[in-house]
């Protein structure tokens, strides 16, 4: 048999094994070869009396992550090809039968009548789970790292080979819809309790017990494609359906506030498909499939969140020619907040770390991050205290920057105060060896300038993190004027170890991020002065897909922080580059009221001890009067706050802080949440068109003033009706 990812034997009881092993790929993925393999694999199946049923399996340590998106990003740009080719409806029928392919071939494997079982070795998402419910049962091994779902949702897609309809004919609907929505990874125990799996049996008999099930006799024909079928919560149309239906539907738009075509589809498509016989069930959701592949969303959420963020993982900006650097001891100065954050996610890279503070004392009380993350890790099972330990071993406290001596890059994190910064960076690069590269964490002071103080500029580098450490994705890489490649390609390769997201920017006030971010809170200041109604703003963004309205988020990151920089700015750049509506608000705050955040409990909200927060009623008092929101333009509210966030990333690219958009949409999306449905700050552009966001903007400034002006960039692009992706 011809098969080329695949290997096919039969034992001399007729079980087949047909292992999933593609050739110079470390992990099996699904491209359009993996359907066609399936497709033979079934027919010699079915057309050798002497195979009795058929094991399938992986021969890699994982099952496989599912498909190449790349694959489906592919079959976006071939429709929109043919679209122009053929016409509209020709393409569109070509387009449905082509991304329905895969889903048919596992309808044949489901209905041909001999049993498949999946031995699933380990994680098995996407369309690869898609596989495992095609088959007629599911052995799972004790893998610890085993997981089992359909994440599509996350990227912007459905599950487009089953998985809508099989899971819910399977499990209760409450767990499917959930599973589905959320594009839950299960571990093992849980899929089992869902009926989603029918066995957990030790990694070493996984074959075995799959062969064993196959002898025990396996019935090759579905629950479902027998007459008397019954749904495992009962039909959509009964009492319990109505117990369901209704909330699922609330439920749904609270949390995706419709922003998703793709999560809409799976609602839809389960809904529906649970009406009707499996096959016209398959032909529902392939229907959705098609429809939702070809929404900007869903194209700009792959490109984005799939393709561009992998890119940017496998170092698309590491300078070539540089070799790779072998990191083995980080020194981090200054143990406070993003310190101690940054010492915690190196450790747990398997670098050593010196943390360096004023004191030991402070030190240690960095280091006790680390100790406390841990024991929460410990406490939820989740890690060992011999783990802890081990990793506390590997981070040594000193305040004598002499510790330095054999550190292979340093990342200092110290108070945001060029003085402090500029006698921190002397006493270090008289410590650390010639060759090795100084990186600083400030969120505010210009590379370049922090960069004087260097003895070695090109071997200077920003390293910029988001807080908190741990859990955020991005980091933010800024090249100074004098930084070289080896500072460059060593900043990559370390936050490649710590396994994060790098994007590369400029040097400029703000960086990437921060800029942008800044707008969003910005706009909101401004909104609560012209008497918006603060929650409304908070309660719009989120309705805009923002993950955090802008006053919670501001909140969050302190309003003294705010005032801080907007008085610096003021200082080093002139009254003019601040907004004295924005200034007088936060002054108000924070130097009248104490109002610095949720750090205080105090801040636009109150947070009371019962974890809730009520917006603060002295914000109606100094704003005066507040607008009815009945009257207010919800929509606007909306676009003032996604516009005047995606015309700074626009600007960034002008004044060439941002080189790449891909480093701007995944920026945004990993740094502050930017509607992901849009795929990023310069796709949302893309999307609306920069011939009719150029008009929004103008139509914006004529109302609300020169923030909202269009930039040069955007102007010369609408005219040629360009996309910043079409044109970088
Ligand atoms: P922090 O005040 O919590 O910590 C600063 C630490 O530096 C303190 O432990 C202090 O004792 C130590 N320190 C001060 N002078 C020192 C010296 N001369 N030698 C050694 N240690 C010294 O501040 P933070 O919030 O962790 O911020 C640190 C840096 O990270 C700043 O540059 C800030 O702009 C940047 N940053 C902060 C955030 C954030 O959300 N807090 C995010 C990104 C970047």
């Amino acid at each position: 048999m011809n098969l080329k990812n695949f290997t096919w034997s039969v034992d001399a009881d007729g079980i087949a094994l047909l292992t999933w092993d593609m050739q110079g790929k470390s992990m099996n993925v699904i491209d359009e070869s993996v359907g066609h393999d399936l497709n033979t694999a079934v027919d010699a199946a079915v057309a050798d009396p002497a195979v009795k049923g058929v094991v399938v399996t992986s021969g890699k340590d994982t099952f496989s992550g599912g498909a190449d998106l790349t694959m489906l990003e592919r079959l976006g740009q071939t429709f929109k090809d043919a679209i122009k080719a053929k016409g509209p409806e020709a393409a569109m029928a070509d387009f449905f039968e082509q991304s329905r392919a895969y889903s048919l071939v596992l309808r044949k494997l489901e209905t041909c009548g001999k049993p498949f079982v999946c031995a699933i070795n380990g994680m098995c998402l996407g369309g690869a789970f898609e596989i495992a419910l095609a088959c007629h049962a599911r052995v799972a091994s004790d893998n610890p790292k085993l997981r089992v779902g359909l994440p599509e949702v996350k990227v912007g897609l459905f599950p487009g080979a089953g998985g809508t309809q099989r899971v819910p004919r399977m499990a209760d609907i409450q767990s499917s819809l959930q599973m589905l929505l959320k594009g839950d990874q299960l571990k093992a125990d849980r899929a089992k309790a869902m009926n989603l799996i029918d066995e957990i049996v030790p990694a070493d008999k996984l074959i075995e017990a799959a062969k064993a099930r196959l002898k025990a006799g396996v019935d090759p024909v579905k629950p479902w494609d027998k007459p008397k079928f019954k749904l495992p919560s009962g039909p959509v149309y009964s009492a319990g359906g109505m117990m369901v239906w209704p909330p699922a539907n609330a439920i749904y738009r609270k949390e995706t506030y419709d922003n998703y075509p793709g999560a809409r589809a799976i609602m839809s498509a389960v809904y529906e498909g649970l009406l009707v016989p499996m096959d016209t069930a398959l032909r529902i959701e392939s229907r959705y499939f098609a429809s939702v592949l070809r929404t900007p969303q869903a194209q700009a959420m792959i490109r984005s969140l799939f393709v561009s963020m992998g890119a940017l993982g496998k170092g698309l900006r590491r300078p070539a020619g540089v070799p790779a650097s072998q990191l083995k001891t980080v020194g981090v100065i200054g143990a406070g907040f993003m310190g101690a954050g940054i010492a915690y996610v190196t450790a747990q890279a398997g670098m050593d770390v010196v943390l360096i503070d004023r004191d030991v004392e402070a030190a240690e009380k960095g280091k006790a991050y680390t100790h406390k993350l841990m024991t929460d890790q410990v406490n939820k099972g989740r890690a060992t205290s011999a783990q802890r330990e081990a990793l506390l071993a590997k981070i040594k406290t000193s305040a004598d920057y002499a510790d330095l001596k054999d550190v292979d890059l340093v990342i200092e994190a110290v108070f945001e105060d060029p003085a402090v910064k500029a006698d921190v960076i002397k006493k270090a690069e008289a410590a650390i060896r010639p060759d090795v590269v100084f990186a600083s964490n400030t969120s505010t002071l210009p590379i370049t300038g922090l960069a004087q103080n260097s003895v070695r500029p090109d071997q200077f580098i920003g390293i910029h993190f988001f807080s908190p450490v741990d859990k955020m994705m991005l980091v933010e890489i800024i090249m100074a004027q004098k930084t070289g490649d080896k500072a460059l390609a060593v900043a990559l390769d370390y936050v490649k170890a710590i396994k994060k997201t790098p994007i590369v920017v400029n040097d400029t006030r703000g960086f990437y991020v921060n800029r942008c971010v800044g707008n969003y809170i910005k706009e909101a200041h401004l909104m609560v002065m012209e008497g918006v109604p603060p929650v409304m703003i908070d309660n719009l963004a989120k309705q805009a897909g923002m993950p955090v309205g802008p006053l919670t988020l501001n909140d969050e990151v302190a309003i003294d922080l705010g005032l801080k920089i907007l008085k610096a700015t003021k200082a080093q750049v002139g009254a003019q580059a601040v907004d004295p509506q924005q200034e007088k608000l936060l002054t108000f705050l924070v130097e009248k009221e104490g109002r610095v955040g949720k750090k205080a409990k105090k801040g636009f909200y109150e947070y009371l001890d019962n974890g809730k927060k009520t917006i603060w009623p002295g914000l109606k008092a100094f704003v005066g009067s507040q607008q009815d929101p009945d009257a207010i333009d919800r929509q606007e509210i909306i676009d003032r706050m996604l516009i005047t966030t995606a015309l700074e990333a626009s600007r960034c690219v002008e004044e060439g802080v941002v080189t790449d958009p891909r480093e701007a949409d995944v920026g945004s999306i990993l740094g502050f949440g930017f509607a992901p449905w849009s795929g990023g700050t310069l796709s949302y552009i893309d999307m609306i068109g920069t011939k009719a966001f150029v008009k929004k903007c103008d139509a914006l400034a004529a109302k609300y003033g020169d923030r909202f002006a269009p930039n040069k960039l955007l102007r010369e692009m609408a005219e040629k009706g360009e996309t910043f992706y079409g044109r970088m």
